[in-house]
């Protein structure tokens, strides 16, 4: 993975008690994560760090989209993300993630927000994601559902076939129809 030093934040080294900070995740950011999942997006992040009693509370707000595959069709599609999320940090002897909060070794005093803002923009992606209605490629759309026909029908064969190898049931048959 490429050094992502432009996300660092010097915690230790804050001048004042409140900063903030700019970021737009693009094409170039979610290559350089290795992102799986994200093609390419443009996600503007404003970063805001409030430090109190030792405590350094991080808010992250984000806006914009980024390019996923479509669940219908497997095509590119375009999600809208927005998302606010909150991140507390203190600073301790060695690196931890702890419930709700993440220790930064007190000696270095410096956290790399680049994957916990991916992580973020993955969280705010919907669990279902496709185009909007007639917007699917059709091509790949009809073949994924001729797929999943094909599967279902051999479903049933399975479950006719084991329907004839059990002979209880035409034993139970014969018993009742005496009665
Ligand atoms: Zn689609």
């Amino acid at each position: 993975m490429e050094k992502l030093g432009a996300y660092e934040i010097d915690l230790k080294g804050m001048a004042e008690d409140t900063c903030s900070y700019e970021y737009v995740l693009d094409d170039h950011f979610f290559e350089s994560i290795e992102a799986l999942d994200i093609k390419k997006g443009k996600v503007d992040v404003s970063l805001s760090v409030r430090k109190t009693a030792g405590i350094y509370e991080l808010s992250f707000t984000m806006e914009g989209t980024v390019t996923i595959s479509c669940d219908r069709c497997l095509d590119d599609m375009e999600q809208p993300i927005s998302s606010e999320q909150v991140m507390k940090v203190k600073l301790g002897d060695e690196f931890a993630e702890e419930d709700d909060m993440i220790v930064v070794p007190e000696n270095e005093g410096v956290i790399d927000v680049a994957w916990y803002m991916y992580e973020y923009v993955v969280l705010a992606i919907p669990m279902k994601h496709v185009h909007a209605e007639g917007e699917c490629n059709k091509a790949m759309e009809s073949k994924l559902s001729q797929y999943l026909c094909a599967q279902a029908d051999d479903s049933d064969e399975e479950s006719t076939a084991s329907r004839e190898i059990d002979p209880r049931w035409n034993e139970l048959k014969k018993i009742i129809d005496n009665n």
